[in-house]
């Protein structure tokens, strides 16, 4: 599938944060709201220690990360992504944008996409 510029409006986040304890939350510019359990958000993590560069398999064993993960920082990267810096020191992560709101599991972003919209 082909993204055509322009012709996508990307939301940009206003505020990133932890919501609590267990949770992060992006509160996006046209106010929409995500709120990734941080240990989801971990296991999402796009870095290549965590997915495979060449194949873009996920190489990250869920085992691996601690249940009780959390964000002890979250970074802005730019005007693009953001870089969380999480408890079991694992830091590489990148989370763009796009990323982030691709993978938002709030129910209107989880809503099947209607095919034949190719
Ligand atoms: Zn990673
Ligand atoms: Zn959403």
């Amino acid at each position: 599938m082909v993204d055509s510029p322009g012709n996508r409006i990307s939301p940009v986040p206003v505020e990133v944060g932890r919501a609590n304890l267990h949770d992060v939350r992006v509160r996006w510019d046209d106010r929409h709201e995500s709120l990734f359990p941080a240990r989801d958000l971990r296991l999402l993590c796009p870095c290549a220690v965590c997915v495979s560069e060449d194949t873009g398999e996920r190489i990250l064993v869920p085992t691996q990360v601690p249940v009780g993960v959390q964000p002890l920082r979250i970074e802005a990267v730019g005007r693009y992504a953001i870089q969380v810096f999480w408890s079991d020191g694992h830091s590489s992560g990148i989370y763009s944008f796009d990323y982030l709101m691709e993978n938002c599991p709030c129910p209107l972003c989880r809503r099947p996409v209607s095919p034949g919209n190719s």
